[in-house]
């Protein structure tokens, strides 16, 4: 024990110089959090010289740039200095965790769905290994970090590191002029798993978008409400719901049994994104846009239409409207309810319609049923029907089939919620009734070694954008358009239609129902 104690005393003792202290800690963060970067290079390259000259050079300028930057962090800063390089390696094993277990890229998208991650949910996705990551390749390097003493060297020292680091960064770049194409084609992908750069880069993007979102609506022109029939529109949005597993859509397993009896219109549909906040958005947005227009329901609202937003979920822009219902409210209201499920979202919703004081009811339910990694907990037992079913949050390493199957039943479980859905709006004899089913992205569920959502739609396979859009209705006069693929879009002008709703901002083209019908 004192003999550990001596060895540990001495390794501590002695000042290491700043020159080679800060090589280690770079050599460190190519060993410790740039394997997949490096493995995705070799990938991305071919086999021979040209090859291994662009994975040496890229292991040259992580090197070179991490020793100038640590050198000049702690000559300067000292303690301050070692705080923001031991923050960034906490959070470099907590990013690696996830490269490695959920094949995530850090794009500004992602870090926009860490921050708006709710603990229940983010505590997910935790588990052993990345507790034994976040111990081995953060706190570890971290107590070395601030445990070894320094030797600060002279002014004159530090410049001449400067100075090597910087020209080892020009001559690499110089001798790789000939790959620009290699490195147009490949730095958005390689650029996300990159640490820490991915996150500190797309932290600052995330921050300016944000910031551009927050700003005040652009209010649209105003509406009038055409007559005092009675007319209700139902919008559901369905979270991480990917139409291939879809027995409407073709999928091989009944996983819509329901709906199936209830004569909806199941059309084709591509997503605007592949993440949330940007699949809701285009849900609720009468355009493409970057902007912030006056969304769906603030616009109904402020038009003196009825508007009840039912959530489980996250990610809307800023709503202003009387009547945001969630899971915990609705508990309180309908106590038997099992707020565990999106079922709860569906309760009462018939007597709430009727009981309404006017005569235009729009509603939202924002469920969550699909999302993953946990599907296996986000629907009751008895729609465990495909079994065995994945109950490991790492979903790299669950079986395939089982991870499908847990799948297919969130799909399951949604038909049902669809299907009670419109058995309450059968029920509404005096209202003319619409509802619509609309996911804001779809899934990857280990095609391509990939998983979950949120790749930049360029570059993202069909399953994290083809989604289903379901509609029922109940006026028996209307006919829906041959539509090849709907688009989020589409749920803006439907809905205004729906409500006998006038505007120069609606547009037939994105209206799914026949312009010649009433
Ligand atoms: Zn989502």
């Amino acid at each position: 024990m004192s003999k550990t104690k001596n060895i540990l005393g001495t390794l501590f003792s002695k000042p290491i110089h700043i020159a080679l202290f800060s090589a280690i800690l770079s050599l460190f963060t190519i060993v410790g959090y740039n394997i997949p970067l490096l493995r995705g290079v070799a990938e991305s390259t071919e086999e021979g010289a040209n090859g291994i000259i662009i994975l040496c050079s890229i292991a040259i300028i992580i090197f070179a740039v991490h020793l100038l930057l640590i050198y000049l962090l702690i000559y300067f800063g000292r303690v301050a200095g070692k705080i923001i390089i031991a923050i960034s390696l906490l959070f470099n094993s907590l990013a690696l965790y996830f490269i490695n277990s959920y094949e995530v890229l850090i794009t500004s998208e992602m870090m926009g769905n860490v921050f708006n991650t709710r603990y229940s949910e983010a505590s997910g996705y935790f588990s052993l290994s990345g507790i034994l990551y976040f111990t081995l390749l953060g706190i570890v390097p971290c107590v070395w970090l601030f445990k070894t003493k320094i030797d600060y060297g002279r002014l004159k020292q530090m410049g001449i590191t400067a100075l090597a680091s910087l020209g080892a960064i020009l001559l690499v770049g110089v001798a790789n002029l000939s790959n620009t194409l290699w490195i147009d084609r490949n730095v958005p992908h390689l650029g996300s798993i990159i640490l820490p750069w991915s996150y500190t880069v797309n932290t600052v993007r995330y921050y300016n978008s944000w910031k551009r979102l927050n700003q005040k609506e652009i209010l649209l022109p105003d509406a009038t409400i055409n007559n005092n029939n009675k007319e209700v529109c139902v919008v559901i949005i369905g979270e991480s719901a990917r139409s291939k597993n879809f027995s409407l859509y073709g999928y091989e397993r009944t996983t819509n049994p329901l709906m199936a009896q209830d004569s909806v219109v199941a059309l084709p549909a591509e997503s605007a994104a592949t993440y949330t906040t940007a699949g809701v958005k285009a849900i609720i947005d009468h355009q493409p846009t970057n902007k912030l227009y006056e969304i769906l329901p603030n616009y109904l609202y402020r038009n003196g239409v009825d508007v009840i937003w039912r959530t489980n979920n996250w990610g809307e822009p800023p709503l202003h409207i009387a009547n945001i219902e969630k899971v915990a409210t609705l508990k309180e209201r309908y106590p038997n309810a099992d707020e565990r499920y999106d079922g709860i979202l569906t309760e009462g919703l018939a007597e709430r319609i009727k009981s309404s004081d006017k005569n235009k009811v729009f509603v939202v339910l924002h469920t969550s049923t699909s999302h993953g990694p946990t599907y296996y907990k986000k629907y009751p037992a008895e729609f465990e029907k495909f079994t065995p079913v994945c109950t490991t949050v790492e979903m790299a390493e669950a079986d395939h089939q089982e991870l499908i199957n847990a799948y297919d039943n969130t799909i399951l479980y949604t038909d049902y919620l669809v299907h009670t859905v419109i058995e309450q709006l059968r029920t509404l004899d005096e209202w003319r009734a619409t509802m619509i089913f609309v996911s804001d992205h779809g899934e990857s569920l280990g095609e391509n070694n990939l998983y979950m959502h949120g790749m930049p739609k360029s570059m993202a396979p069909a399953e994290q954008f083809d989604i289903p859009f379901i509609v029922w209705h109940s006026d028996s006069e209307r006919t829906i358009k041959n539509i090849e693929c709907a688009e989020q879009y589409h749920v803006f002008h439907t809905t205004l239609r729906s409500l006998s709703i006038e505007s120069e901002i609606y547009n037939p083209e994105y209206d799914i129902f026949n312009n010649t019908n009433n």
